[in-house]
């Protein structure tokens, strides 16, 4: 991997949950290397299984889920041998859990419960960054990321957002790696979520409004793949999707990108997909793409969706959902899904070998 580009650039690397439980120290090993040559930005995740944790508190507040909680973070702590005291957010979680009643409505009161998974890791890798000597500050993007009311799923308001960005460039300006918090949002003086894996749109969002040479999106799997490869065996990882494919790919429910991680930065910022622990990159978004064919799915109750982008026409005998340009979807039974989805990979991959050697072949005559 390359760390030094050619001149002093601006990375937003964002690490996704498992890489901030369980992948630490390659995690802050990258950063360094980073570094070096760059102005970087983190974004960060909760730790693995915290949200849905804070998720499980809110609900039934109890007082064990908090201990769990609390307990979850400490030992990261020691893990990590750095000194840090939690009790103020600790403190301050509790009095939300017995306070309700104090918030407009049920999912107000949520996501200020969930914010406490971000805030409470950026503290942690903030501090353990510190210790290896780099300059750094934690930054809860309350103060920062404006968005709309939707609770739970809301969206960035872009203008207000680019009015505070400058708390970031001065850190940046002080030889600072800000340590920013994924995933939340402010409106109007309340907490807000930008739905579930959000800490990807939260570094796009970043990455555009700081004007960054590359985002990069770390986490447990190498980057994007044809099909989801815990389903699909026969899956390959794409190396160049353009940022239409992947924008589409991730509203049909593909799961290595948020839904909204491409909007701000299309055209404009590349983003790059790499696994934290190999310090390998995947996959990169930008205008060029390879032309591979993608396989999505979403799952509602008895029934699944079945993407298809990178191409309208797939001879199988599913029937159509949807059908757009350069996309077609399948609707499929709940407990067919996986059979459906390794027989249209098969399909639609053989064809697109096929299909681009003939292109290929054409282009040179
Ligand atoms: N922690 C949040 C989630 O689990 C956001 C994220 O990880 O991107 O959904
Ligand atoms: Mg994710």
């Amino acid at each position: 991997m390359i760390y030094k580009l050619s001149a002093k650039s601006r990375v937003v690397i964002k690490f996704g949950g498992s890489s901030v439980r369980d992948s630490f120290s390659e995690a802050l090993g990258l950063v360094q290397k980073f570094y070096e040559g760059n102005e970087v930005v983190i974004v960060l995740s909760a730790l693995k299984g915290v949200t849905d944790l804070l998720l499980k508190l809110a609900e039934s507040k109890s007082p064990e889920i908090l201990g769990e909680f609390e307990e979850i973070h400490l030992r990261a702590i020691e893990k990590l041998g750095i000194e840090l005291n939690i009790e103020n957010e600790i403190k301050e979680l509790k009095f939300v859990l017995g306070n309700e009643e104090m918030f407009p409505s049920r999912e107000a009161y949520i996501d200020h419960v969930l914010s406490f998974g971000e805030r409470l890791s950026v503290k942690l890798f903030s501090k353990a960054l510190e210790d290896e000597g780099i300059r750094s500050a934690p930054v809860d993007a309350f103060y920062l990321i404006e968005t709309n009311g939707n609770f739970g799923n809301a969206e960035v308001d872009l203008k207000k957002t680019k009015e505070k960005i400058w708390t970031i460039e001065k850190l940046l300006k002080t030889g600072r790696v800000p340590v920013v918090t994924g995933f939340l949002g402010n409106f109007n003086g309340l907490r807000t979520t930008l739905g579930r894996g959000g800490s990807d749109y939260t570094a796009s969002v970043l990455g555009y409004l700081l004007n960054a040479r590359a985002v990069l999106i770390m986490s447990d799997v190498k980057g994007i793949y044809t099909a989801d490869p815990r389903i699909v065996k026969n899956a390959r990882i794409i190396p160049f999707i353009s940022y239409d494919e992947a924008l589409i790919a991730s509203r049909l429910g593909m799961k290595a990108l948020h839904e909204r991680t491409i909007e701000p930065i299309k055209d404009r910022v590349p983003l790059i997909l790499g696994k934290t622990s190999e310090w390998k990159l995947g996959t990169l978004v930008s205008d060029i793409s390879f032309k591979m064919p993608i396989i999505t799915y979403k799952i509602f109750r008895d029934t699944a969706k079945i993407g298809v982008i990178g191409t309208s026409c797939v001879d199988v005998e599913y029937s159509i959902a949807e059908r757009g340009d350069g996309y077609v979807c399948f609707l499929v039974d709940r407990n067919e899904l996986e059979e459906a989805l390794n027989e249209i990979h098969e399909v639609v991959l053989n064809e697109s070998l096929s299909t681009s050697n003939d292109s290929e072949l054409w282009a040179r005559v």
